[in-house]
């Protein structure tokens, strides 16, 4: 399985800085964006054991959620070409047809089956009704919630903690990792890890409750969810995260996107500034990938 030989363990690298060492705290990034170079970051982690379902079901077809600019729905149709699925999108916002983004082009490029759906239709797609009548509607595809989230990828995201505990050589006192369905944050507490959550979207409070849900009462880590550093909801940026994003890269020669992960590193930034973390304690922050969703500019 070609999408397998990804880069792994993914590297680790320490971020210092004037705020970091004012702290006294450690902080380390995990460079899931370089896993593949185009099933990337954390949508690797979640479609893995998705995908390795699918195959040994012995299914030829896979059918997905998503909105305009889904970094998922970008792995899923990459990885239904590299590994031979169709597969089908249930792309949210039937009026969006008219000027595809470029993330629903490639998807297209490499075959996806494009279904644009109302907003009202596309609020049912954990319903099971209306996943009954989709897997009748096209032949019985094998079905993977939005974002990839779902039991499997819990399984596939657990994964990266003892890389990263054999990569530190001890057990970082937190994770940091951007939130959108609460899916990474999810597989990650799971395996007893301390995750500080920071929501990608406005109204981000629900994370609790869908993360508590996926846990399904498994015995977990400690969840912090911090919701105030969404930049105005999903997808919307303003100046100020620009400017700390491309900050950010002429500091550490590392890139950054707009959607999730330089809001995470905002908000955690501001959070070691504050006084949040106490000296000697170690924080990992997720490089969930994302980078196809760049901005640009
Ligand atoms: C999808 C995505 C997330 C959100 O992950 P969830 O598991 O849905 O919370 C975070 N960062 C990036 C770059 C993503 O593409």
């Amino acid at each position: 399985m070609d999408l397998l030989s990804a880069i792994l363990p993914t590297p680790i690298q320490e971020l210092s800085n004037a705020i970091t060492e004012k702290a006294g705290i450690r902080l380390y990034i995990k460079r899931d964006d370089l896993i593949h170079s185009t099933v990337s970051g954390n949508k690797w982690r979640k479609l893995k054991y998705n995908l390795l379902e699918a195959q040994s079901q012995g299914q030829r077809r896979l059918l997905t959620f998503g909105g305009a600019f889904s970094n998922h729905l970008y792995a899923v149709a990459a990885a239904g070409k590299a590994l031979g699925f169709e597969t089908i999108g249930i792309v949210r916002g039937e009026e969006i047809v008219e000027k595809l983004s470029p993330t629903l082009m490639f998807c297209k490029e490499q075959g996806m089956n494009l279904q644009f759906v109302s907003r009202a239709e596309y609020k049912l797609r954990n319903e099971a009704d209306y996943l009954q009548k989709l897997a009748a509607k096209f032949s019985n595809p094998f079905i993977i919630p939005e974002g990839g989230t779902s039991a499997f990828a819990l399984q596939g995201v657990a994964e990266m903690l003892p890389e990263i505990n054999a990569q530190l050589s001890q057990i970082p006192d937190y994770i940091a990792v951007a939130a959108g369905t609460g899916g990474t944050a999810a597989g990650l507490l799971s395996v007893g890890a301390n995750v500080l959550a920071f929501s990608a979207l406005k109204g981000g409070a629900f994370l609790k409750e869908d993360i508590k849900a996926l846990l399904n009462g498994r015995h977990s880590g400690d969840l912090q969810l911090f919701t105030e550093y969404h930049f105005g909801g999903y997808a919307k940026y303003d100046e100020e995260l620009i400017t700390f994003m491309n900050e950010f890269k002429r500091k550490f020669d590392i890139q950054l996107e707009q959607v999730y992960t330089a809001k995470m590193f905002f908000g955690l930034f501001d959070l070691i500034r504050k006084n949040n973390f106490q000296k000697g304690q170690t924080i990992v922050a997720l490089h969930t990938g994302g980078l196809q969703g760049l901005l640009k500019s």
